[in-house]
């Protein structure tokens, strides 16, 4: 059987290191706010870029973190609107109805699976005070073009890096660059998750840069906006027993801080692997009744996710399965369609729900050998 992603094998294949620095936790007798904290939070706004990262509970919380303290910081108010793509996991779109804030859900392209910048403009209104990209399938979602519009309008760039640890921006560069441009935008590139005012990560398991349970943080360069997150996460105390805010506890644990900082270490080679089995699956992938999103250079996608469409994806899914490999879909229900957001389920967003039908994810992941993707393929092309 190949699996989808098989996280027990993810952790052996640092299971040294890791299972060290969680020894050292347990029998330091400290386990929150801490050393590994420091060190983590400093680790990783160097590797990011940016000057802060503030550890909390896990992904979604630092979406809602980033939202909430522009609201207590006066930048937003309740009924103000955050663009954001339709085609999300829905965590992303909580984090803006959570503080109050009203999406306004933009289609993404069918090629690039990534908000359609050129549909922005139109949906920008007095209240629009945010554009939320995300890095989908970690895919960069970032361009120009949108950083223009956030100029133009006075938006907060929001970033959505739940899924794109480790990729890299090109913040000069409007087109979509290919392999063959790589050479020439190398030295503009910028990690996601340092391009905007702030960005939300998750470390849950499954993401390029996973813990052992849940984990997230917040990245920006803006003091403030730091403070605050830290100051919300943490009950809304900026000093102990003083409570400024109506916060929750929603802070990062010292052992996952600890396995994050190894793990961070090992993630660009993590991400070159699976960037290698990528360029396997576009090399070698023939079928005509699958189609493959455009292909990135592998600066701007860490690939977390390999998404194939077909107009007969769950045949396909069926036939994968029957042959010992197993696949996922992201996302089966699109937000718009789910019943927590009720009020939108009339909408129509073609391209985003034909992405939902057709999507199927391949099996990628820093432990999948080539022979398996091989094997992948093989079972692909096979199908008729
Ligand atoms: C995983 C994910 C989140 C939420 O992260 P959690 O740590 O699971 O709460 C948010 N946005 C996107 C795009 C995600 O993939």
């Amino acid at each position: 059987m190949i699996s989808f992603l098989s996280l027990k094998e993810v952790t052996a294949l640092h299971g040294g290191e890791i299972n060290a620095a969680v020894a050292r936790v347990v029998n330091s007798g400290w386990y929150l706010q801490g050393k590994e904290n420091e060190k983590f939070e400093k680790d990783y706004a160097d590797y990011i870029g940016t000057k802060y990262a503030v550890g909390c509970a896990n992904g979604l919380d630092a979406l809602i973190w980033i939202f909430r303290a522009y609201v207590e910081l006066g930048v937003m108010q309740h009924g103000d609107e955050v663009i954001v793509p339709a085609n999300t996991y829905i965590a992303t779109i909580l984090a803006i109805t959570e503080n109050g804030l009203k999406p306004v859900l933009v289609e993404p392209r069918f090629d690039t699976l990534e908000i359609d910048d050129e549909s922005i403009e139109e949906r920008i209104t007095p209240k629009t005070k945010a554009i939320c990209i995300v890095h989908l399938y970690g895919r960069c979602a970032y361009t120009e073009r949108i950083g223009a519009l956030c100029e133009k309008y006075h938006l907060k760039l929001v970033e959505d890096n739940a899924q794109a640890h480790g990729c890299y921006a090109a913040t000069n560069n409007s087109k979509l660059a290919t392999d063959s441009q790589l050479s020439t935008f190398n030295a503009q590139l910028k990690r996601t998750g340092s391009i905007g005012d702030a960005a939300g990560h998750s470390f849950y398991p499954g993401k390029n840069l996973g813990a052992l349970g849940d984990g997230g943080a917040v990245t920006t360069n803006n003091k403030t906006l730091a403070d605050m997150v830290r100051t919300l996460a943490n009950y809304g105390s900026e000093r102990k027993y003083v409570f400024g805010y109506r916060g929750r506890n929603s802070r990062l644990d010292e052992i996952q801080a600890a396995v994050l900082d190894v793990k961070l270490k090992h993630l660009d080679d993590d991400n070159a692997h699976r960037q290698a089995i990528a360029a396997y699956y576009y090399d070698n992938i023939t079928n005509p009744l699958l189609k493959l999103p455009f292909r990135l250079n592998d600066a701007q996608n860490v690939y977390h996710i390999f998404p194939v469409f077909c107009e007969r994806r769950d045949e396909l899914q069926d036939y994968l399965t029957e042959n010992g490999v197993q696949t996922l879909i992201h996302y089966p229900i699109p937000p718009h369609k789910q019943r927590c957001y009720s009020e939108w389920n009339g909408m129509e967003l073609p391209i985003t729900e034909k992405i939902h039908r057709e999507e199927l994810s391949l099996p990628i992941s820093p432990v999948l050998t080539m022979e398996e993707a091989k094997q992948v393929v093989e079972l692909l092309n096979a199908w008729k």
